[in-house]
């Protein structure tokens, strides 16, 4: 089996494994409690705290760890919109963000918010003459993602927040889940930002939100009032102790991946490229990890099924919206033409993937493209 959907999910590594076992046996305790166990859970979950602020950089930002990006989005935009309605009532966002994300501010607009979404070029970059024009007193809250899970396109971090610097109510929320381990991530440029365990070989329900204000946020979760009464309900410290071992190692092997990784992006984008009726969507400058091709005229699916049946694990456009029946939002919103939308699949390496598996794609995808030859539209 050659595994090509890690931007789905990531196998985990097994220090992280390890480490998850070793704290569940060792320290099962209820960080909350005042016994001395409970007191040397908690000990060790403040450190892994101080580890992941350290990791980041962080000055003054706090971590509150939570069961994932989901989790952390619907948080911190739902809290920020709220505790800021009485200043401004628009929120800028895109059309490519995460179904977490485009779900919390189209519930928020039931609430009296108004939603605009910033516009991106064909390539999937940021539109920034269209973002400045979205910019007014009104708006309080810009949400946008560091990488495309998609496309897998880079958003100009140090622009944005440039341009908001005349807005100080602007409270810049960036969900960095498929770009932390893969780039660097400037925690300063921004007031909130999300992370995922699962998406850079730790594991899945497990991640953290990092947040500037936390005094200002309303809370949305109520319970026993754990992480700064944030995000109630007993601490997983096997898990938070686990997710900054992950962060370690990933940003420990950053700069290796990154290199080796674009490499495998060239191989399969320069091959295939070469073939009539195969669209390549992805942008050679954007993130190492993501390839998107469209088999124009063919669904996604059979393409998917097709690979899947020669062991290779691919998924069409992402897993999170592949269940829906509609067409993806993303591609739909860079006017890529529909044909090319519908038969789009995405290709996605982590820090297993080896060369190996990318000429076993390779040959998969000339077996495929001859099985598709009279379907396509060249
Ligand atoms: N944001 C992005 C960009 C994602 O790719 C994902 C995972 N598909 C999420 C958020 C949700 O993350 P989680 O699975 O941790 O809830």
């Amino acid at each position: 089996m050659n595994y090509l959907d890690n931007c789905a999910t990531t196998k985990p590594a097994p220090e992280v494994l390890n480490t998850f076992n070793t704290v569940n046996t060792t320290y099962y305790f209820n960080p909350s409690s005042p016994h001395g166990k409970g007191l040397e859970a908690n000990k060790l979950l403040e450190s892994a705290r101080d580890q992941i602020k350290s990791l980041l950089h962080l000055k003054h930002q706090t971590v509150i760890f939570t069961s994932g990006a989901t989790e952390s989005n619907n948080l911190v935009i739902t809290g920020m919109a709220r505790s800021k309605k009485q200043f401004g009532q628009t929120i800028i966002t895109s059309k490519l963000e995460h179904p977490s994300v485009l779900e919390t501010v189209r519930a928020l607009e039931d609430e009296g918010f108004t939603i605009k979404y910033v516009k991106f070029n064909e390539d999937a970059t940021l539109d920034i003459e269209h973002f400045k024009s979205l910019l007014n007193q009104d708006v309080v809250m810009v949400c946008l993602m560091h990488v495309n899970n998609v496309m897998g396109a880079i958003l100009p971090i140090k622009d944005i927040h440039t341009l908001i610097q005349d807005y100080p109510k602007i409270h810049f929320h960036v969900d960095c889940v498929q770009s932390f381990g893969k780039l660097p991530i400037d925690a300063n440029l921004m007031d909130s930002f999300v992370l995922s365990g699962h998406k850079f070989n730790g594991l899945k329900g497990q991640g953290i939100l990092v947040f500037d204000q936390l005094v200002t946020v309303t809370h949305t979760l109520f319970g026993g009032g754990q992480e700064y009464g944030f995000r109630s309900g007993t601490v997983n410290v096997a898990s938070d102790v686990s997710l900054a071992k992950a962060m370690r190692i990933a940003l420990n092997e950053q700069d290796d991946l990154n290199k080796r990784l674009h490499h495998f992006k060239s191989m399969i984008e320069t091959t295939v490229s070469e073939y009539p009726g195969i669209r390549v969507n992805s942008v050679a400058n954007g993130a190492p990890h993501v390839v998107n091709i469209s088999f124009v005229g063919v669904k996604g699916e059979v393409i998917v099924n097709s690979f899947s049946k020669r062991g290779i694990m691919i998924s069409t456009t992402s897993a999170c919206s592949s269940k829906r029946a509609k067409l993806n939002e993303t591609l739909t919103a860079l006017n890529v033409p529909n044909d090319a939308i519908t038969g789009s699949v995405r290709i996605s390496f982590d820090k297993y993937t080896t060369e190996a598996d990318v000429q076993a794609f390779i040959e998969a995808f000339k077996a495929v493209y001859e099985e598709m030859k009279e379907l396509l539209k060249k």
